[in-house]
């Protein structure tokens, strides 16, 4: 038995430890914050409650899987609807595509915009599915140590599409516009451009259209607080209010860890606080990346957000509302190719409270809007508001409704935010991006190569970003341990 400090208290490190127990560890984690879930905490306020970060609950499979290996089920932790419709895409004033629930109906919607489309898409979709099989079932469950992890007689055969990107084969198939924003829609979760994103990557497209949009009852924090119970269950001690100040480390191995000023001796640290982060706790030439290092990589993109109530129901918007109405590729030159604050934002809304009564007073709603922004920006409190006014007249003119009038607060949650709530380098919102150059064992590793008995775990190492892969993340760096503590 080994005693095992994990750092940080999102998805990942919750998961490792859940792992880490079960194996028959001592485990505790350390968390900075005075709440749980680190990115996907929870703000509660005056009767409404709001997800803070994710809040699309995707590939419900490595949900189960999860679970699974101990013996459980989602439904033994929270309650889960699939949503339909799944979300809604704004294109213009009253000029919406919904995307339902299933194939079927999604081909209809697809055949309305552009007739033949429905063909190419089940053929895209067949695509989508091999590659899910491929990738989710079995190559993210690789942790990234060797090359060799990706050499398979199938992705062999796949070769092809790891050196064409999402962008150039949906182009190919698609010419109408806004088809080609909902199937670009996806990779954004992965945190770069489509155009710099493997068509492999396509497995998203099965995760949307071909799995579905879930909502777990009363948010995604309801997924947090299930994983903690289980980890709790399997023995795990969760401590907040513990900011990591320093990992000692004596003859090569890591073996405690200093936390207000005092310090805590232990055998294993594992960290699921931000990548960078965590090296910058240690001395510099225990570092294994450069400064120079994290300054050239693909950083997936910040967010301004806002959670808003309303003192009234919002129309015309589902669950998930996307609003693509403006120039999707401009905006992605302002996150990815020269850093700026977008002149027209796409944004993403979500009304959780339009299936959910749990998250906000009756007769009201609860509303939170999400802007992707370049990280490293200047984020100070006019530009907020003025983002603020500006999408409110875009979805007021859009929807053609009045809502402004109708908010009764409204809380933000921007770069500088996400440096102090989570030390996140330069603010990011979803960690390192999956690019070719930035996938499987091209990412940072899950094991520190200058330090014995220290390992890393989340969105900026093995697999990447979103919370299916935090929770495999957790998974996979936990096997490792284990595999260590064996000899
Ligand atoms: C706005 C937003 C929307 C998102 N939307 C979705 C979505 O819809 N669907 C989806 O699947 N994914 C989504 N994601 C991504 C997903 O939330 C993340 O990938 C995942 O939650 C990351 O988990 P993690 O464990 O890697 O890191 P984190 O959640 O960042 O956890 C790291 C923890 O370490 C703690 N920490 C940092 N430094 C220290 C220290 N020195 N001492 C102690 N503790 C420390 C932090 O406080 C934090 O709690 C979204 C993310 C954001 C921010």
């Amino acid at each position: 038995m080994k005693n095992i400090a994990i750092i940080g208290s999102g998805f990942s490190s919750l998961a490792a430890a859940c792992y880490l127990a079960k194996a028959g560890n001592n485990v505790t984690v350390y968390e900075k914050n005075n709440t749980i879930g680190g990115r996907a905490r929870q703000l509660k306020k005056d009767g409404f409650t709001f997800d803070m970060g994710p809040t699309w609950y995707w590939m419900p499979d490595v949900f189960e899987r999860f679970f699974d290996d101990f013996g459980k089920k989602p439904s033994d932790f929270y309650e889960l609807e699939k949503l339909n419709p799944a979300y809604r895409v704004y294109f213009g004033k009253d000029d919406y595509i919904t995307i339902e629930d299933t194939l079927e109906k999604i081909c209809l919607a697809f055949e309305k915009e552009e007739v033949g489309s429905s063909i190419k898409l089940r053929k895209f979709m067949n695509q989508a599915l091999d590659n899910y099989n491929i990738a989710i079932k079995d190559l993210v469950y690789r942790p990234g140590v060797s090359p060799l992890e990706l050499v398979t007689t199938t992705t062999m055969k796949k070769i092809g599409q790891f050196f064409s990107t999402i962008s150039k084969d949906v182009r190919s198939e698609f010419t109408n516009p806004k088809l080609i924003s909902i199937l670009e829609f996806p990779v954004l979760f992965l945190g770069a451009k489509p155009s710099n994103t493997p068509a492999f990557y396509s497995f998203m497209n099965y995760a949307d259209f071909g799995l579905g949009t879930f909502h777990p009852k009363k948010g995604m924090f309801s997924v947090v607080e299930g994983i903690k119970n289980l980890a709790e269950e399997l023995g795990v001690t969760i401590k907040t209010n513990q900011n990591v100040e320093k990992i000692c480390v004596e003859n090569g191995k890591a073996n405690a860890l200093i936390i207000n000023d005092k310090k805590i001796r232990t055998d294993v640290v594992l960290s699921g606080a931000d990548y960078h982060h965590t090296e910058t706790l240690l001395d510099e030439p225990l570092r294994q990346y450069s400064e120079n290092y994290w300054a050239k990589k693909t950083f997936a993109p910040s967010a301004l957000l806002f959670y808003v109530g309303f003192n009234k129901k919002i129309e015309k918007v589902d669950h998930h509302t996307l609003f693509f109405d403006v120039d999707f590729e401009k905006h992605s030159q302002e996150i990815y190719d020269g850093p700026q604050w977008p002149e027209e934002p796409l944004f993403y809304a979500s009304f959780p409270s339009k299936t959910d009564k749990s998250v906000s007073p009756e007769g009201m709603e609860a509303g939170i809007f999400l802007i992707p922004l370049a990280p490293g920006l200047d984020d100070i409190p006019e530009i907020r508001e003025e983002y603020f006014q500006k999408i409110m007249t875009r979805f007021e003119k859009i929807t053609n409704q009045q809502v402004n009038k109708y908010v009764i607060f409204k809380e933000s949650f921007c770069i500088n935010d996400f440096i102090t709530d989570y030390n996140s380098y330069k603010g990011n919102a979803y960690g390192l991006a999956n690019t070719l150059m930035q996938t499987a064992f091209l990412r940072p590793k899950l094991k520190s190569g200058k330090v014995k008995n220290l390992y890393f775990t989340g969105q900026l190492t093995v697999p990447g970003p979103g919370v299916p892969p935090a929770l495999i993340s957790g998974k996979l760096t936990a096997g490792l341990i284990e595999k260590a503590n064996k000899f």
